[in-house]
């Protein structure tokens, strides 16, 4: 029997202007153009279930690292008719500040967490301000506290949530970084959130600079396109050519929420 295809959708939260070639790729041309940075939280829809990919972070968190906060991510969700109170499954695709902060608002939610990255999270590497950098401890805490209460799901490795979706574990940008496989009416899309910032990083095979291990960024970039029907189907985690790509959910809705398993459109 044919697989019921999810929805899926992208809000967009946040926005950071004025990067830098080197922010975005390691060994960058220092002359060449630098692409701002949009923050998203993912949504699958599928009849009466739902999945929400990542939580995305506060305002407390935007003013401290000087990020635009457009609007909270766990209130848009009530733009594609979920209420937070209600979710019940919500995949983190890494411990980063921007993924997997607001932890405290999803009241009944199973966190999908990879082994790796709670290991990496919470041990030796976050000595080095290097690597702890982009984590918030508030929000390991709150993670910490989900797992002695019964709430987190840790997966090693893949692992099938539903019929037609599926979590991977890349590592490379964050050690426990998992991308989502999902099945839609166009076929079988790539939620790569950091696994690839940009739509450059993985077509052009060049490495994001906030790295845990290269040749994994490397080798996970092969996976989005292993994964993926089409590179069309790879959805970056934080390239503002989403929203121009991809059409509104509704037309008061542009710029603030897109349809991925609507087939792209290059301009
Ligand atoms: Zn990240
Ligand atoms: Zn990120």
């Amino acid at each position: 029997m044919a697989i019921e295809p999810f929805e899926v959708f992208a809000i967009r939260y946040a926005h950071l202007g004025g990067r830098h070639p080197g922010e975005n790729f390691i060994l960058a041309d220092p002359h060449e153009f630098a692409s701002d940075l949009d923050y998203f939280v993912w949504v699958l829809r599928r009849g009466d279930s739902s999945f929400v990919i990542d939580t995305g972070f506060g305002k407390e968190a935007a003013a401290r690292r000087r990020r635009e906060w457009l609007r909270s991510p766990v209130e848009s969700l009530r733009l594609v008719g979920l209420n937070p109170d209600q979710v019940s499954d919500v995949i983190i695709t890494h411990l980063h500040y921007d993924h997997a902060g607001n932890l405290d608002k999803f009241p009944r939610a199973r966190f999908h967490l990879q082994d790796r990255d709670m290991v990496y999270a919470t041990g030796r590497c976050m000595c080095h301000e290097n690597l702890r950098a982009p984590f918030d401890l508030e929000n390991m805490l709150e993670m910490v506290k989900h797992v002695y209460s019964d709430r987190v799901e840790f997966h090693d490795g893949d692992a099938e949530l539903a019929e037609g979706l599926s979590l991977h574990r890349v590592g490379g940008h964050s050690a426990g970084l998992q991308i989502v496989r999902v099945w839609t009416r166009r076929g079988w899309v790539v939620i790569a959130s950091d696994a690839t910032h940009l739509y450059a990083n993985f077509e052009q095979r060049r490495p994001f600079p906030i790295v845990y291990n290269v040749a994994e960024m490397l080798e996970g970039f092969k996976m989005l396109y292993r994964l993926a029907d089409s590179p069309e189907h790879i959805v970056p985690g934080h390239d503002p050519l989403v929203m121009k790509y991809y059409p509104a959910a509704k037309s008061e809705l542009e710029g603030i929420v897109v349809r991925l398993d609507a087939a792209p459109v290059r301009r």
